[in-house]
Protein backbone atom coordinates (compact mmCIF):
# COMPACT_ATOMS: atom_id res chain seq x y z
CA UNK A 1 0.00 0.00 0.00
CA UNK A 2 1.57 3.71 -0.86
CA UNK A 3 0.85 6.36 1.57
CA UNK A 4 -1.81 8.19 -0.10
CA UNK A 5 -2.09 11.24 2.70
CA UNK A 6 1.17 12.68 5.00
CA UNK A 7 1.54 14.51 7.72
CA UNK A 8 2.06 18.15 7.34
CA UNK A 9 5.38 19.64 8.48
CA UNK A 10 4.41 22.07 11.12
CA UNK A 11 4.88 25.61 9.48
CA UNK A 12 7.07 27.06 12.79
CA UNK A 13 9.89 25.00 14.57
CA UNK A 14 8.69 22.92 17.65
CA UNK A 15 10.21 25.84 19.69
CA UNK A 16 7.97 28.79 18.24
CA UNK A 17 5.22 29.10 20.85
CA UNK A 18 6.72 27.99 23.46
CA UNK A 19 5.73 28.65 27.00
CA UNK A 20 2.04 28.93 25.22
CA UNK A 21 2.64 25.47 23.44
CA UNK A 22 5.74 23.83 24.77
CA UNK A 23 8.01 21.54 21.97
CA UNK A 24 7.09 18.76 24.38
CA UNK A 25 3.58 19.21 23.67
CA UNK A 26 4.16 19.66 19.65
CA UNK A 27 6.17 16.08 19.67
CA UNK A 28 3.23 14.29 21.33
CA UNK A 29 0.39 15.88 19.34
CA UNK A 30 2.16 16.47 16.03
CA UNK A 31 4.27 13.19 15.40
CA UNK A 32 1.81 11.24 17.82
CA UNK A 33 -1.46 11.87 17.78
CA UNK A 34 -1.67 13.53 14.05
CA UNK A 35 0.97 10.45 12.75
CA UNK A 36 -1.74 7.91 13.87
CA UNK A 37 -4.39 9.75 12.63
CA UNK A 38 -2.30 9.97 9.06
CA UNK A 39 -1.26 6.27 9.14
CA UNK A 40 -4.81 4.50 10.27
CA UNK A 41 -6.48 6.78 7.35
CA UNK A 42 -4.39 5.80 4.82
CA UNK A 43 -5.14 1.93 6.00
CA UNK A 44 -9.04 2.55 5.98
CA UNK A 45 -9.00 4.51 2.89
CA UNK A 46 -7.17 1.88 0.88
CA UNK A 47 -9.41 -0.51 2.17
CA UNK A 48 -11.84 1.26 1.10
CA UNK A 49 -10.95 1.91 -2.60
CA UNK A 50 -11.14 5.59 -1.72
CA UNK A 51 -7.45 6.02 -2.36
CA UNK A 52 -8.22 8.18 -5.19
CA UNK A 53 -10.26 10.48 -3.56
CA UNK A 54 -9.56 13.90 -1.90
CA UNK A 55 -9.29 14.55 1.67
CA UNK A 56 -12.58 16.60 2.26
CA UNK A 57 -14.13 14.47 -0.39
CA UNK A 58 -14.04 11.72 2.04
CA UNK A 59 -14.92 13.91 4.61
CA UNK A 60 -17.67 14.89 3.07
CA UNK A 61 -18.94 11.27 1.32
CA UNK A 62 -18.55 9.98 4.68
CA UNK A 63 -20.29 12.37 6.91
CA UNK A 64 -24.04 12.83 7.79
CA UNK A 65 -24.17 16.20 7.33
CA UNK A 66 -26.53 18.98 8.26
CA UNK A 67 -24.13 21.69 6.94
CA UNK A 68 -25.60 24.88 8.75
CA UNK A 69 -26.14 23.20 12.06
CA UNK A 70 -22.55 22.32 13.03
CA UNK A 71 -23.60 20.98 16.28
CA UNK A 72 -25.79 18.46 15.22
CA UNK A 73 -23.05 16.95 13.01
CA UNK A 74 -23.01 13.28 12.93
CA UNK A 75 -19.77 11.31 11.91
CA UNK A 76 -19.69 8.87 9.34
CA UNK A 77 -17.42 5.75 10.91
CA UNK A 78 -14.03 4.66 11.67
CA UNK A 79 -12.73 6.01 8.05
CA UNK A 80 -14.43 9.92 8.66
CA UNK A 81 -13.24 10.20 12.07
CA UNK A 82 -9.72 9.59 10.78
CA UNK A 83 -10.11 11.74 7.91
CA UNK A 84 -11.69 14.65 9.89
CA UNK A 85 -8.98 14.26 12.50
CA UNK A 86 -6.50 14.84 9.63
CA UNK A 87 -7.88 17.78 8.21
CA UNK A 88 -8.76 19.36 11.66
CA UNK A 89 -5.52 19.00 12.74
CA UNK A 90 -3.74 20.03 9.85
CA UNK A 91 -6.22 23.16 9.46
CA UNK A 92 -4.86 23.66 13.41
CA UNK A 93 -1.33 23.57 13.07
CA UNK A 94 -1.81 26.47 10.12
CA UNK A 95 -4.39 28.23 12.78
CA UNK A 96 -1.42 29.33 15.26
CA UNK A 97 1.79 31.29 14.61
CA UNK A 98 4.33 32.49 16.67
CA UNK A 99 3.45 36.14 16.27
CA UNK A 100 -0.08 36.04 14.95
CA UNK A 101 -0.47 40.07 13.96
CA UNK A 102 -3.92 41.16 13.90
CA UNK A 103 -6.61 40.58 11.29
CA UNK A 104 -6.84 43.34 8.26
CA UNK A 105 -8.51 44.16 5.00
CA UNK A 106 -12.08 42.55 3.93
CA UNK A 107 -11.56 39.56 7.27
CA UNK A 108 -11.23 42.56 9.49
CA UNK A 109 -14.61 43.78 8.22
CA UNK A 110 -16.38 40.90 9.01
CA UNK A 111 -15.37 40.43 11.97
CA UNK A 112 -16.49 43.96 13.18
CA UNK A 113 -19.53 43.34 11.32
CA UNK A 114 -20.21 40.20 13.59
CA UNK A 115 -18.40 40.56 16.62
CA UNK A 116 -18.15 44.39 17.11
CA UNK A 117 -14.17 44.03 16.97
CA UNK A 118 -11.54 41.92 17.23
CA UNK A 119 -10.98 41.74 21.16
CA UNK A 120 -14.96 40.77 21.19
CA UNK A 121 -13.79 37.20 18.18
CA UNK A 122 -10.71 36.24 20.81
CA UNK A 123 -12.58 36.32 23.94
CA UNK A 124 -15.86 34.53 21.91
CA UNK A 125 -13.38 32.05 21.10
CA UNK A 126 -11.72 31.67 24.23
CA UNK A 127 -15.08 31.24 26.43
CA UNK A 128 -16.47 28.71 24.03
CA UNK A 129 -13.33 26.77 23.82
CA UNK A 130 -13.52 26.81 27.53
CA UNK A 131 -17.20 25.85 27.64
CA UNK A 132 -17.21 23.00 25.38
CA UNK A 133 -17.80 19.84 27.09
CA UNK A 134 -15.06 17.05 26.92
CA UNK A 135 -12.97 16.75 23.43
CA UNK A 136 -13.88 18.98 20.43
CA UNK A 137 -12.22 21.89 18.54
CA UNK A 138 -13.83 25.77 18.80
CA UNK A 139 -14.00 27.47 15.02
CA UNK A 140 -14.08 30.55 13.54
CA UNK A 141 -15.94 30.00 10.58
CA UNK A 142 -17.69 31.07 7.46
CA UNK A 143 -21.04 30.69 6.77
CA UNK A 144 -21.69 32.47 3.67
CA UNK A 145 -20.01 34.90 3.92
CA UNK A 146 -20.91 35.69 7.51
CA UNK A 147 -18.69 35.08 10.69
CA UNK A 148 -19.76 33.27 13.64
CA UNK A 149 -17.72 31.31 16.69
CA UNK A 150 -18.86 27.95 17.01
CA UNK A 151 -17.71 24.18 18.69
CA UNK A 152 -17.58 20.69 17.19
CA UNK A 153 -17.09 17.89 19.35
CA UNK A 154 -14.57 14.84 19.07
CA UNK A 155 -13.96 15.05 15.28
CA UNK A 156 -16.75 16.73 14.11
CA UNK A 157 -15.92 19.85 11.48
CA UNK A 158 -17.55 22.60 9.76
CA UNK A 159 -15.66 21.26 5.92
CA UNK A 160 -18.21 18.65 5.47
CA UNK A 161 -20.40 22.07 4.31
CA UNK A 162 -19.96 23.45 1.24
CA UNK A 163 -21.44 27.02 1.73
CA UNK A 164 -19.44 26.20 5.40
CA UNK A 165 -15.58 27.45 5.62
CA UNK A 166 -13.35 27.30 8.37
CA UNK A 167 -11.31 29.97 8.92
CA UNK A 168 -9.58 29.25 12.32
CA UNK A 169 -9.70 26.26 14.67
CA UNK A 170 -8.23 25.36 18.01
CA UNK A 171 -8.05 22.25 19.37
CA UNK A 172 -9.73 21.74 22.34
CA UNK A 173 -8.94 17.93 23.42
CA UNK A 174 -6.62 17.71 26.31
CA UNK A 175 -3.92 16.33 24.70
CA UNK A 176 -3.45 20.28 23.09
CA UNK A 177 -2.92 21.56 26.45
CA UNK A 178 -2.32 19.17 28.69
CA UNK A 179 1.47 18.90 29.51
CA UNK A 180 1.89 22.82 29.64
CA UNK A 181 -1.33 24.21 31.28
CA UNK A 182 -3.18 21.02 33.42
CA UNK A 183 -6.30 20.75 33.68
CA UNK A 184 -6.59 25.02 33.02
CA UNK A 185 -7.83 25.24 29.29
CA UNK A 186 -8.92 28.44 29.33
CA UNK A 187 -5.51 29.75 30.32
CA UNK A 188 -4.58 27.60 27.39
CA UNK A 189 -7.29 29.63 24.96
CA UNK A 190 -6.72 33.04 26.16
CA UNK A 191 -2.67 32.87 25.72
CA UNK A 192 -3.29 31.45 22.25
CA UNK A 193 -5.84 34.41 21.33
CA UNK A 194 -4.00 37.01 22.95
CA UNK A 195 -0.73 35.87 20.92
CA UNK A 196 -0.84 33.16 18.85
CA UNK A 197 -3.70 32.88 16.05
CA UNK A 198 -2.49 33.49 12.67
CA UNK A 199 -4.98 36.17 11.17
CA UNK A 200 -2.65 36.22 7.52
CA UNK A 201 -3.89 32.23 7.32
CA UNK A 202 -7.36 33.32 8.39
CA UNK A 203 -7.28 35.69 5.68
CA UNK A 204 -6.41 33.09 3.37
CA UNK A 205 -9.05 31.14 4.03
CA UNK A 206 -11.62 33.80 4.32
CA UNK A 207 -11.26 35.11 0.42
CA UNK A 208 -10.68 31.74 -0.73
CA UNK A 209 -13.59 30.28 -2.84
CA UNK A 210 -13.56 26.83 -1.20
CA UNK A 211 -11.53 25.35 1.57
CA UNK A 212 -10.88 23.20 -0.97
CA UNK A 213 -8.28 25.21 -2.39
CA UNK A 214 -6.09 25.93 0.35
CA UNK A 215 -2.47 24.12 0.44
CA UNK A 216 -2.86 22.70 3.52
CA UNK A 217 0.12 19.97 3.12
CA UNK A 218 -2.34 17.02 3.10
CA UNK A 219 -1.73 15.18 0.69
CA UNK A 220 -4.85 15.48 -0.98
CA UNK A 221 -3.49 16.36 -4.78
FE1 LIG B 1 -5.37 17.11 18.74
Amino acid sequence: MTAKFSLPALPYGPEALNPVISPATFAQHHEGHHKAYVDKLNELAATAGLENASLIDIIRKRADAKPLEVSNYVSGGELFLQAAQHFNHSFYWKSLSPNGGEPTGELAKAIDAAFGSTDNLKAELSKQGAGHFASGWVWLVSIGGKLSVVSTHDAQTPVIGTDLKPILTIDVWEHAYYLDHKRARKAYLDAVVAKHLNWTFAAEAYAAKSTDDLDLGIGNG
